[in-house]
């Protein structure tokens, strides 16, 4: 069994019913239990010129015997059945899954790269993240999930009082 942190993300359409759906659909899964939910956050889009709404993000804390890249399967099956298209390279999305950290494994494939490569910039990955782990050492940078927030700008972040 491993211990698996996972984001979510939405910005698309009903933005908590896409992050509530992708979370009961990880826990039907019968080699995944959910044993933590971060709080729902919102936050500016990131990274993209084009106009787009606000993100609904969070995190979840898993266990499973699933290996990674089948973890990944699961995971991208659930985003296409919430309507996930992919266009442009982040855009607009209905809801997002990525594997943030799977143990202590490093993995770098090509379609599978963990920890997520760029969650040490995002802290709408760390904020979540850090109601969860805030002490979990994220493998290979020596830096805790605390350590990683606190080195990032917390403007554009809210916590909302929406629930799962
Ligand atoms: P970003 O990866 O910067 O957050 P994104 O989530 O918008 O961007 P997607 O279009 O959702 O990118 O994913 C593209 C591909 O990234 C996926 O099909 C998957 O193979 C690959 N990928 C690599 N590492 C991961 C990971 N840790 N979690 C999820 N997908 C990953
Ligand atoms: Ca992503
Ligand atoms: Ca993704």
């Amino acid at each position: 069994m491993k211990n698996v942190f996972i984001a979510l993300g939405s910005n698309l359409g009903d933005r908590l019913e896409h992050l509530r759906a992708g979370i009961l659909m990880l826990e039907q899964h019968p080699e995944v239990s959910v044993r933590a939910k971060s709080r729902i956050f919102e936050t500016e889009p990131f990274g993209v010129t084009s106009h787009q709404n606000t993100y609904l993000n969070a995190a979840v804390e898993l266990e499973t015997g699933l290996s990674a890249s089948d973890l990944l399967k699961v995971m991208l099956k659930i985003e296409l059945s919430r309507g996930r298209e992919r266009t442009e390279r982040w855009g607009a999305r209905t809801l997002d899954l990525d594997i943030l950290i799977y143990g202590a494994h490093i993995i770098s494939a090509s379609n599978l790269e963990v920890p997520h490569p760029r969650m040490l910039e995002r802290a709408f990955v760390l904020a979540p993240m850090l109601d969860l782990a805030p002490t979990l050492e994220i493998p290979g940078t020596q830096l805790t999930v605390r350590q990683a927030l606190e080195r990032l700008n917390l403007e554009g972040i809210w916590a909302t009082e929406l629930e799962f």
